[in-house]
């Protein structure tokens, strides 16, 4: 276990003397540990922070929901705080995110008691030589702000927190494609300034009952080159395993039960792009979600985190050099992919074996209701092998174009390409092309149901392919896929993404026709037309011949006709994006 400040004020690199009168207790070792820290409270403390160690920076990016600048607090031990400045120097950017949710806020304090001990412990001294550590403090600020005590019905302190929900009660942690939140648009800025090497995510779980405080999710597999997830996963994971383990902190894969408890098995999270970590991997980011234990006390459920961010920094600092190679060639791997999967779905015939130390679960009868109900029995803890079930198999693979197409008109979806620093070129002329353009042909969503984060996303979308001759216009965007971005933006323009730009509803408009016709006028026309086209007549006929019901109905088959005339309209469900699949 942890003693925190037991050598505090030994050995202070870096620190002004005007400050050394000030020990920088933190608010969670002020208010003696079932504590964490306000929004004032935090943002206060880094800025002493800031301060008292030159070799801490905090930067103010742009403003969230609420008017509230989005914090970054940088370690640098050469007091170097220039993104641009550090990757010519080839250091290594750990990122550490806190309180997306705030109700989950153990990573608040943690975060403040490792920039303390970063910059007046000895030993990590030649850790930071080469390793840049950056803290987003709060990252949820307008969540962090609706601050109680009940929000958490089932955990284990602190004895107030902040709430889930944004200040639109949105769940920021299903954001980072639509970016609905000036948060998320914030962050991505951030993002994509520093391109971290490794990204932490801090949480606490939900779910069922087990011996461990510490689990933790990685990037979902399938979605870093082979090589660089090998690394995550059997390099990186089991170091880091062994280092919290010696701290009192043995660490098991999140937890979500296959059937109702773990003993059933345990199943990958499919972090795909609308989070965090997700997003994250599409930068090639090795990714780590921190989830402690929520019937763990909150003390320690903070030093398990702790300890996690500690080991994670020393394994990024003994594979520098490992990591900004492997790093390297999955961003010139994506650059010569000439396929991708943009949407899998977990295969349950594949599985590991993993040992899990779980309690004995049972049935009895529920005081409540009467009925059965589950219940966890502490007494009765077993170390048992139990399946873990993390493969994922594709189910959508898309051949890569060159280049896509995307017109000015469709400007959120620029806007959001922008934000990522994605290069593109304009068109110097309107300009009229033979390309591969996508037909929407088929999509499930959830009308009438609650929206998913102010959505109603689409899933299932079928799509048909056809060349057509289309005319983009003066000023519309080429956007190669050569390029270090090329994963988002094969992502995010592919309408089958799991999380496309399409499937959260950037193109809502072209899913409906505009233009009509009246029945009694088209008559006429349609009389006209197919004399004009004896082919599409002929179409007519055989259709007819095979549907009785299509023949029985008159409405349906002037539609046909107009549907099939010059007079229907060519956008309608036609994804305006267009790709180039040679030169
Ligand atoms: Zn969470």
């Amino acid at each position: 276990m942890y003693k925190f400040i037991a050598f505090f004020w030994l050995w202070v690199p870096g620190f002004s003397s005007a400050q050394s009168a000030n020990p920088l207790l933190t608010p969670y070792e002020i208010h003696k540990t079932n504590y964490t820290a306000t929004y004032e409270e935090c943002k206060n403390w880094y800025h002493k922070a800031d301060s008292a160690f030159e070799t801490v920076k905090v930067l103010d990016y742009d403003l969230t929901d609420g008017g509230h600048p989005l914090q970054l607090a940088v370690y640098a031990a050469d007091k170097d705080f220039s993104a641009a400045s550090l990757h010519q120097k080839n250091k290594r950017i750990v990122l550490i995110m806190n309180a997306i949710h705030p109700g989950e806020p153990e990573g608040v304090d943690a975060s403040m008691l490792l920039l303390r001990d970063m910059a007046t412990q000895k030993e990590w001294i030649p850790v930071l030589k080469n390793v840049v550590v950056l803290i987003i403090p709060q990252y949820n600020i307008e969540g962090v702000i609706n601050r109680g005590s009940f929000s958490r019905a089932n955990q284990d302190g602190p004895e107030s927190y902040g709430f889930r929900g944004n200040g639109e009660n949105l769940d920021l942690n299903r954001d980072f494609i639509k970016c609905d939140s000036k948060n998320t648009r914030a962050f991505e800025k951030l993002f994509t300034e520093w391109k971290p090497d490794v990204f932490i995510d801090n949480h606490t779980s939900d779910g069922a009952d087990y011996q461990y405080t510490l689990t933790y999710i990685t990037n979902m597999p399938g979605s870093l080159p082979k090589e660089l997830n090998d690394f995550v996963n059997k390099r990186m994971i089991p170091a880091i395993d062994k280092r919290c383990t010696s701290d009192g902190f043995e660490m098991i894969p999140y937890v979500e039960s296959f059937k109702e408890t773990p003993d059933s098995g345990i199943t990958g999270f499919a972090a795909t792009p609308r989070y965090s970590m997700g997003y994250a991997g599409l930068y090639n980011t090795i990714a780590y979600t921190v989830e402690t234990h929520m019937l763990k006390p909150f003390d320690l459920r903070l030093k398990a985190t702790y300890s996690f961010m500690k080991a994670c920094i020393n394994e990024v600092y003994q594979n520098d050099e490992k990591i900004s190679l492997l790093r390297k060639n999955a961003f010139q791997a994506s650059k010569n992919a000439t396929n991708l999967t943009v949407q899998s779905k977990m295969d349950t015939a594949k599985y590991d074996l993993i040992h899990f130390k779980g309690y004995e679960a049972g049935h009895k009868t529920s005081q409540v209701t009467g009925m059965p109900r589950l219940y966890y029995d502490r007494t009765k803890p077993y170390d048992k092998t139990i399946r873990y079930y993390n493969y994922f198999e594709p189910v959508v693979n898309i051949k890569i174009p060159k280049y896509y197409i995307v017109p000015q008109s469709c400007w959120r979806a620029v806007e959001l390409l922008k934000l990522n620093t994605i290069e593109m070129t304009r068109l110097q002329n309107d300009s009229t092309f033979n390309l591969e353009m996508y037909q929407i042909a088929g999509y499930d969503n959830t009308p009438g149901k609650t929206p998913s984060n102010g959505h109603y996303q689409h899933h299932n979308v079928q799509l048909k392919t056809n060349v057509q001759k289309i005319t983009f216009h003066k000023g519309d965007y080429f956007v190669s896929t050569n390029q270090d971005g090329a994963n988002y933006i094969i992502q995010t323009l592919e309408p089958q993404g799991e999380d496309s730009y399409f499937s959260w509803n950037l193109f809502d408009g072209f899913l409906q026709q505009r233009e009509y016709f009246s029945d009694y006028v088209f008559e006429d026309i349609a009389f006209n037309y197919l004399q004009a086209n004896p082919d599409i007549a002929a179409a007519l006929e055989k259709e007819k011949k095979a549907d009785p019901i299509f023949a029985a109905d008159a409405r349906k088959q002037i539609d046909w006709v107009y549907r099939h005339s010059r007079y229907f309209e060519k956008s309608y469900m036609r994804y305006p994006i267009g790709r180039v699949m040679g030169e």
